[in-house]
């Protein structure tokens, strides 16, 4: 039997509710694991919250993130005992996740711990450090470099995304500009990096399609008025990894930016990353924000305190990564 943070919908509506199940509840898969450390992210809010789109059925046990140890992998590709992480592939959104002592999962869909990482610190890294490695990457590809190259911009920088994307770009050597609505955090951005700290409302674009040249690439986790901006501004030649939507889905902008300055506009998406990508991924992240680095982004919570954390990070007052801890 395990204990899991179960959402439910029934006569009275939508809740969650921690259970005690039996390991026969957990849904099809060829690998059990042995879940320690989970995390939160801003999705985990909006399904831990019963907000839709998420949650693809009901019941459900919500977490886009698990780190643990493999009990039985019936594929052999793991050993007992491996220590594994697992981000996004639909966990916690269409089969049971990782608010839960116990997941079953298909191997393929699992990446081994990088040397010298444990579970804590994969998922203080989780789906958010994961994605902004992923921007970094499609960013680097693009043609960012540190070099000379101009500032880069992290908008949402106190969040989980923004606040590894900062850490993550100032120890590549670029020179970081966060973008924050809170502006007590400004010491906390500093220490991870961030060499300017501007607020919320100056990124967003003028009335014009074309402003002031300044960004030589963009991490975005707001979207909407923000991305447009962001476009807007970036420098002939420079990019925009939009990763989120905090701040809105919509994006009203114009074709200028990108056939007059030839700014690229690169989609990132976690969830669906192919297996190659996610280790080169997970192997930058362990060289490049390694636990002592993460400690000061990090907090860490009981599974029992996922509930109210929900509503928090909803509301925008969340500082970093939350890891959870499963166990506890
Ligand atoms: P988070 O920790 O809550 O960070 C979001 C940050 O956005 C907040 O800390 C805040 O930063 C800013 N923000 C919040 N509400 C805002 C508003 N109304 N207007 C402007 N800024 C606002 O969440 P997260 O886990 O980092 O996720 C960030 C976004 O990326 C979410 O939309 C999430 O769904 C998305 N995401 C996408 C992927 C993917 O695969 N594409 C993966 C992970 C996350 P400040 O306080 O500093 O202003």
């Amino acid at each position: 039997q395990f204990r899991a943070l179960r959402a439910v919908k029934d006569d009275a509506g939508f809740r969650t509710e921690f259970q005690t199940l039996p390991l026969s509840a957990l849904p099809g898969g060829d690998t059990l694991v042995r879940v320690t450390h989970s995390s939160l992210n801003y999705k985990d809010g909006l399904a831990v919250t019963g907000r839709p789109g998420v949650l693809r059925s009901l019941p459900m046990t919500p977490g886009i993130d698990l780190a643990g140890t493999v009990v039985q992998d019936e594929t052999g590709r793991y050993q007992p005992g491996d220590a594994v992480v697992l981000t996004g592939w639909g966990i916690g959104e269409r089969q049971d996740g990782g608010y839960a002592e116990y997941a079953r999962v298909r191997s393929e869909w699992l990446v081994p711990l990088p040397p010298g990482t444990d579970a804590a610190w994969a998922m203080s890294v989780g789906t958010a450090g994961f994605t902004a490695m992923l921007a970094v990457l499609s960013l680097e590809e693009h043609g960012l470099t540190s070099g000379g190259g101009g500032e880069v911009l992290v908008t949402g920088a106190a969040g989980g995304v923004g606040s590894t994307a900062v850490a993550l770009l100032a120890a590549a050597g670029h020179t970081v500009t966060a973008s924050t609505g809170r502006p007590g955090e400004e010491g906390y951005l500093r220490s991870l990096g961030a060499s300017h700290i501007i607020g919320r409302e100056e990124v967003p674009a003028l009335k014009r399609p074309l402003e002031k040249e300044r960004w030589a690439g963009v991490v975005d986790s707001v979207g909407g008025e923000t991305l447009a901006g962001a476009i807007a501004s970036t420098r002939t030649h420079g990019a925009v990894a939009a990763c989120g939507l905090a701040g809105g889905s919509e994006l009203h902008t114009s074709v200028f930016p990108f056939i007059l300055r030839g700014v690229g506009l690169l989609g990132i998406d976690s969830v669906t990353c192919p297996m190659e990508r996610r280790r080169a991924a997970w192997t930058r992240l362990a060289r490049d924000l390694p636990a002592a680095r993460l400690a000061d982004v990090t907090q860490v919570r009981p599974l029992s305190d996922v509930p109210a954390l929900a509503q928090e990070i909803l509301a925008g007052r969340v500082r970093g990564r939350t890891v959870v801890e499963v166990g506890a």
